[in-house]
């Protein structure tokens, strides 16, 4: 699968054979840069789910089998596909969810190639066997792996699942985002040229009623990792409970800044907004909310207002491009509603709106919007608004920050901000969210990313990630072959 969409609505990827879309219900896929239909995937059904299980369960015996170093070559021959097809694949990314060309680039597709390098370290220094007490404890893959993922990042989480659950033994099926399939297309494709063996990683197109329920709910599927809101994490428990499966869930957030009042305030400026408007916004981890103290909020919100001339909306296929369009046109109209709450419950606009941007009208563009005097009584203070939104919210004490902090369903990430790194790390430890960056440090793909209270469960990236995927069994009275 090349990175030409442009013809042909692209099938389902099933045991090494690529399905046709001829006579199919196909999903086109739009540009929101200019409303393009730059390629279309078919509708995939309760049939296809099937036959993708089918496949995977009938690989996974020796899939499980194999050699760890063997799966290693495998996935080091697909980053190099990754890599080799690097434009390509930042191009797609770009035609279909609008991300900048350069952050697509570095973003999306090296962070891609990051996660599958740590994934592959991480295999490299695990232990399959060691004794515990009388047992010999042996961890083996968990089995069939149904991978479901979004949109915002959506090589980087395709990437995190499928590499850590390969590594580990497992056979996949993945349905990506029905808003930015192409990339996964030509993951697939790269997945076939690398040599896997059929039925290990299959690929069915589709949205979450007719590809995500049955894949959830099938009686073959043993696990379930999936990354995208918190509402259809929810219904997807539910809905794996009724057979036990293992389900992995990493979802959305509101994550606090805490500027501590000895921060260098043009440095926590940039970062803060860097973490806010960067992929336009819809970053699950992106640093929302930004607490400061009282006393220094104008001053904070001034350099705010003038570091923000920086993020000028453009078209996402220009090279210089670094805020492009919100992913879809719907997302863009579940931005404005957000934006028009915050107003109505009354927030002061300290600059963005709901305007569109003049010269780009026929795209998902929106101004990069900072609010202040924002209150936990509003709700821009506790949603989700998935796009280049700030809240600041004045604070008198670092207990209320921290309260403040902390009064979210949410705990997926944080922030602290300080010339003191040990006063910063104090309050890191007393924030209830998976990872907490000091002083703008961003993503560490080696270390476990996941989120505490609704921002999910388990934990993605590295050793722990790659864990994620694997069952425990006690051979007792057995000890380790010498
Ligand atoms: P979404 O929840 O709407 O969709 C995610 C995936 O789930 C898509 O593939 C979708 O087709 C599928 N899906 C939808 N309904 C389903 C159902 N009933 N059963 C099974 N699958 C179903 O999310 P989105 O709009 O694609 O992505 C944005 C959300 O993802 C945000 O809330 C964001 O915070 C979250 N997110 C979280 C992380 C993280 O690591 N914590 C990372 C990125 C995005």
């Amino acid at each position: 699968m090349t990175g030409s969409f442009a013809d042909t609505a692209v099938g389902h990827y099933i045991n090494g054979h690529w399905g046709t879309a001829q006579g199919r219900n196909v999903i086109d896929v739009i540009s929101p840069s200019d409303g393009r239909k730059v390629g279309a995937v078919v509708a995939g059904t309760d049939e296809d789910v099937n036959d993708a299980v089918e496949a995977a369960s009938a690989a996974f015996p020796a899939w499980a089998r194999t050699l760890p170093e063997e799966r290693i070559r495998l996935v080091e021959r697909l980053i190099t596909e990754i890599e080799r097809d690097r434009d390509a694949l930042a191009a797609v990314l770009t035609e279909e969810m609008g991300s900048p060309l350069a952050f697509a680039r570095a973003a999306q597709v090296g962070v891609a190639v990051a996660d599958l390098r740590e994934l592959v370290a991480a295999a490299r220094t695990h232990h399959a066997e060691r004794e515990i007490s009388n047992s010999l404890v042996i961890s083996e893959p968990v089995g069939v792996v149904a991978a479901i993922t979004p949109w915002n990042f959506p090589l980087h989480q395709i990437s995190l699942k499928v590499g850590a659950a390969l590594l580990a033994g497992c056979t996949v099926v993945l349905k990506p985002s029905e808003v930015a399939p192409l990339n996964a297309a030509m993951l697939a494709g790269m997945v076939e040229t690398a040599g896997f063996p059929a039925g290990v990683f299959n690929v069915v197109f589709g949205d979450g009623k007719g590809v995500g329920d049955p894949l959830v709910t099938h009686p073959k599927v043993d696990m379930v990792t999936f990354t995208g809101s918190r509402n259809v994490g929810e219904r997807i428990s539910i809905r794996a409970a009724a057979s036990i499966k293992r389900v992995t869930l990493e979802l959305g957030g509101k994550s606090a800044a805490v500027i501590l009042d000895d921060a260098p305030v043009a440095d926590s400026v940039s970062a803060v907004l860097r973490s806010a408007f960067a992929n336009t916004g819809q970053t699950c981890a992106a640093l929302t909310r930004v607490l400061v103290p009282s006393s220094m909020q104008e001053l904070w919100v001034k350099q705010a207002l003038e570091e923000t001339h920086k993020w000028t909306p453009g078209r996402p296929e220009e090279e210089s491009t670094v805020l492009g369009p919100l992913a879809s046109i719907q997302q863009l109209e579940r931005v404005r509603l957000h934006i028009e709450q915050a107003i109505q419950d009354g927030a002061e606009v300290v600059t963005g709106g709901v305007g569109g941007v003049t010269g780009l009208e026929d795209g998902a563009f929106v101004h990069p919007t900072i609010f202040t005097n924002v209150t936990p009584d509003m709700r821009l203070f506790h949603e989700e608004v998935f796009g280049p939104v700030l809240a600041v919210t004045p604070y008198e004490t670092v207990d209320e920050a921290i309260a403040l902090a902390n009064d979210s369903i949410y705990g997926l990430s944080g922030g602290v901000f300080s010339a003191d790194e040990s006063r910063a790390l104090e309050v890191a430890r007393q924030l209830r969210t998976g990872t907490v960056g000091i002083n703008g440090a961003g993503l560490d793909v080696g270390a476990p990313f996941g989120g505490y209270k609704q921002s999910g469960n388990g934990r993605e990236c590295g050793t722990l990630g790659f864990e994620e995927f694997l069952e425990t069994k006690s051979v007792m009275g057995a000890r380790k072959p010498s």
